[in-house]
């Protein structure tokens, strides 16, 4: 099957989600890799991203709270190519109210094969490898097969 590509800068766009019994995790992970961070462009929901903001000082394109859809936000910027690197410490001891979206949200960085992490020690793999400071091609498939499977004669 033919590939595309499409090209993560070095300079990245990342979001940053954690559920409320994770939020203390991803900010403690936040703060220790406050400067490897910085040069990337960070987005996150609601009420993370307002944490995010205060722990380390710099800004932050603070979307809605998840659970009033700030995940479908973030999804819908994935598809956008407005991010490319998602740190998702999603709770799995906890029932959530939002359970479609979270799942819709890990469908889509499958579909657009973009990194994701979803707990510290993934993340602390993605934050120190050197893929961190380059640019890096994410293959796709040809989705325009699939755009086109009804119409082509
Ligand atoms: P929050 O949303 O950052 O607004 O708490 C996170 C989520 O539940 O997805």
């Amino acid at each position: 099957m033919e590939q595309n590509k499409i090209t993560i800068e070095r300079d990245k766009k990342v979001a940053l989600v954690a559920h409320d019994n994770k939020k203390q995790d991803l900010v403690e992970w936040a703060k220790y890799n406050k400067v490897l961070l910085a040069h990337h462009t960070i987005y996150a929901t609601g009420t993370t991203g307002t944490l995010l903001e205060k722990e380390l000082g710099f800004p932050i394109h603070k979307l809605e709270s998840g659970p009033l859809g700030g995940d479908q936000q973030i999804g819908a910027k994935i598809v956008d190519g407005d991010i490319d690197f998602l740190i998702f410490f999603w709770d799995p001891l906890e029932p959530m109210s939002h359970d479609p979206d979270i799942k819709a949200l890990l469908r889509m960085a499958v579909v657009w094969n973009i990194p994701i992490a979803c707990n510290r020690a993934t993340a602390d793999f993605m934050i120190s490898s050197p893929l961190m400071d380059e640019e890096y091609d994410r293959l796709l498939p040809e989705y325009d097969e699939y755009r086109q499977r009804m119409t082509s004669d």
